[in-house]
């Protein structure tokens, strides 16, 4: 029989093209999404599968679905404007829904992997960021509803590893980019992408020296299937450490769109943080990982999609 799999979050960015990747690796999958961040269209193409059962609910509520082997919690706003914009509902899927995501994969003794993040590091004073940094967050700015839910994601799946001997990993992800990211969910990628194809100034927050470091949406599935599959309980970073500040990311989504806008600068958020590098050595050494796409091509295989993106928007508007 094959393995079946339950994706929260699976109609969400990465969550849809980690379904991809599961379906491609022979699981049967049940996913799970509120669609209050995802999209119908990032699954569509799933939806005539045999081995794929949608369902639209609100896991911060109990649910079940039944037998299944694996677990893969990816249900979160991601972006700062969305998790800013829906902060109760961030809080909560980071603890309740994690509670039941939890029983689920206690009740049926799954096997747990959740997505964390890098910004459980906050601002960091360390750089770049190992594993065993604790980080550097503001419980109570404008960020926290997502830091700290993420942080107590982590606390409680150790939690559940350590009380209740559930088969737990952790992936912390760093600025991922690819294909369905939404137009409007405000990070800077979709940002300058859609700015650039239209022509518009490129929104560039405080002087663009904050840095970022970004990995394909290829690359990131790579190495989360990679931590599924081995024993490492602990959080693992898994990130391109190819760093830019952000005006050289400006520059080369510029040079990528071919693209005649210029640069606005604006008022950096509060909080920002101002660097952020994974240390990948833990990903090399334990899983063999190493990201492969540098950011000019990963913009380049982005590019279709930002463009059709864009032109639907320049239809519906219209
Ligand atoms: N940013 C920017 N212009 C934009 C959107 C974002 O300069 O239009 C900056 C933002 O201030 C941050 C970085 O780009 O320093 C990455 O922002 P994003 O929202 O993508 O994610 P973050 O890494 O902050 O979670």
């Amino acid at each position: 029989m094959k393995a079946r799999a339950l994706v929260t979050g699976g109609a969400g960015f990465l969550g849809s093209h980690l379904c991809d990747a599961l379906l491609a690796e022979g699981y049967a999958l049940v996913v799970v999404d509120n669609l209050l961040t995802g999209r119908m269209s990032n699954i569509e193409h799933l939806r005539r599968e045999g081995n794929f059962e949608f369902l639209q609910l609100d896991i911060n509520r109990h649910f079940d679905c039944g037998p299944v082997n694996y677990v893969f919690h990816f249900a979160s706003p991601a972006s700062p404007v969305d998790y800013m914009m829906h902060g109760i509902e961030t809080l909560k899927v980071g603890s309740l829904g994690t509670f039941n995501v939890l029983d689920i994969a206690h009740k049926y003794r799954a096997k747990f992997l959740v997505a964390s993040t890098s910004e459980c590091y906050g601002d960091p004073l360390e750089h770049p960021q190992k594993e065993s940094y604790w980080g550097h967050v503001n419980s109570i700015g404008p960020r926290s509803v997502y830091d700290e839910a993420k942080r107590f994601t982590e606390a409680l799946t150790m939690a559940y590893h350590r009380y209740y001997s559930v088969d737990t990993r952790m992936v912390r992800i760093f600025n991922t980019y690819g294909p369905r990211m939404q137009l409007n969910d405000g990070r800077v990628i979709p940002n300058f992408m859609k700015q650039a194809l239209r022509g518009e100034e490129l929104t560039v927050y405080g002087e663009g020296k904050q840095t970022r470091s970004f990995c394909y949406v290829s690359d990131e599935i790579e190495g989360i299937l990679r931590l599924a599959r081995s024993d490492e309980h602990f959080p693992v970073n898994i990130g391109n450490p190819d760093e830019f500040t952000i005006l050289e990311c400006a520059q080369r989504v510029i040079e990528v769109t071919g693209s005649k806008s210029g640069i606005r600068y604006s008022k950096l958020p509060q909080d920002d943080p101002k660097q952020r590098r994974p240390d990948i050595t833990k990903a090399r050494t334990l899983l063999q990982w190493t990201p492969k796409i540098p950011l000019n091509q990963g913009l380049r295989m982005s590019l279709d999609y930002f463009r059709e993106a864009v032109a639907m928007e320049t239809t519906t508007r219209a």
